[in-house]
């Protein structure tokens, strides 16, 4: 029996054929007529003028940080409740992270208290997170006039309000990386509206290079750019990310109907129309359901069956111990109380989960 993953990369003969292309023509380099046309494609995708392909999507916040000037003596509100990499590319420019707590209901900064936080403290920015593929609430973040990078990381095809994910604030960051709805292996964009903001994540990008014969800097660069092989993958992949959201869609609408009516357990985020449903994860009130979320992650394991706790908050992190929360609790009880299930929509037995989840309810 093989494992079931979260969320694997969910490959096709298109891929294949993408990449053999881009193999043959040549262009195997971090330039070339894939990477052009990806950049165009994500842009559209996202509604925005711009974008720029990176090697990956820490890579594309650093780069948006630092092109919003972003650095030494700046302070940047982080949502406790992420990935390491939100707070990480921060911490690069020089800047401090203070981290926010989240709402309960689905995960995402609590923007009440963001609003709490800006009128007490100098903050140089806000890099929300649409977590797990919802997008954060930028209709109430964006009335706070500090400027806003977004971490759609997880949340490309995914819309708030109408509008899609990577449209929100100054910039925003896109992640291509392996687990994510859409893979080049690793990679990842910035996405923006503003040309100038554009063309410095560019030249960044590419070692800071001044364009004359020889080499020539006149700033610190990064070797920051997407292959044009990858590009090619990622093209393929985008041609089919609706057909992938439908089937991450469709595996969350199974799990709420699965766990629907059992006391003490939700779904995070459930009844957000704009999910792309990156993971599902559920919420389980051991008092109420006479079961804990670990439990079944245990039970899942046994069958070969991978799930994880929701991610584990920064200001627990180790690495962040001491610095500047504000926090209710709400992401301490996620952390707590919620698992990600298997979204992946390369799963191609998902009888095999819920025989599994029903085996164990039933024991309970
Ligand atoms: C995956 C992820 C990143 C980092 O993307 P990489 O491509 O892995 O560097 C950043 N932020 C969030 C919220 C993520 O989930």
């Amino acid at each position: 029996m093989t494992r079931i993953f979260l969320s694997s990369p969910d490959m096709s003969g298109t891929e294949e054929r993408y990449l053999v292309n881009a193999l043959r023509s040549g262009w195997v380099a971090p330039v070339g007529p894939d990477l052009d046309a990806f950049e165009r494609e994500i842009a559209e995708r996202c509604g925005t003028a711009h974008a720029v392909g990176v090697s990956s999507g820490t890579a594309a916040l650093h780069l948006a940080l630092l092109a919003l000037g972003v650095g030494p003596g700046d302070a940047v509100i982080v949502p406790t409740l992420t990935f390491a990499a939100t707070a990480n590319a921060v911490v690069y420019t020089g800047a401090e992270p203070v981290f926010v707590d989240c709402r309960p209901d689905d995960g995402n900064i609590d923007a009440s208290l963001v609003e709490a936080v800006v009128k007490q403290e100098k903050i140089k920015a806000i890099l929300p997170v649409d977590l797990f593929g919802s997008c954060a609430d930028y209709t109430a973040l964006a009335a706070l006039e500090v400027p806003i990078i977004e971490d759609a990381a997880e949340a490309l095809g995914a819309t708030h309000a109408g509008r899609p994910a990577g449209s929100f604030g100054r910039a925003a960051a896109l992640s291509f990386n392996g687990n994510k709805i859409m893979t080049t292996s690793g990679g990842g964009m910035v996405v923006t509206d503003d040309e100038w903001l554009a063309r410095r994540c560019r030249h960044l990008a590419t070692q800071a290079r001044e364009p004359v014969p020889h080499y020539e800097h006149a700033d610190v660069g990064y070797n920051y750019r997407l292959s044009n092989l990858l590009a090619a993958l990622g093209r393929a992949q985008l041609s089919r990310l609706d057909e992938m959201i439908k089937r991450r869609r469709q595996l969350r609408e199974r799990y709420a109907e699965r766990f629907a009516g059992l006391p003490g357990v939700r779904l995070l985020g459930a009844g957000d129309p704009g999910a792309n449903c990156w993971l599902t994860a559920i919420v389980v009130d051991p008092d109420e359901a006479g079961w804990q979320a670990h439990e079944l992650g245990a039970h899942l394991d046994r069958h070969d069956i991978e799930t994880r706790p929701v991610w584990k908050p920064m200001h627990l992190q180790p690495v962040y111990r001491g610095r500047r929360a504000w926090l209710t609790g709400a992401a301490d009880r996620l952390f707590a109380t919620g698992l990600n299930l298997p979204s992946g929509s390369a799963i191609r037995d998902p009888d095999r989960i819920f025989a599994a989840i029903d085996e164990f309810l039933e024991r309970r």
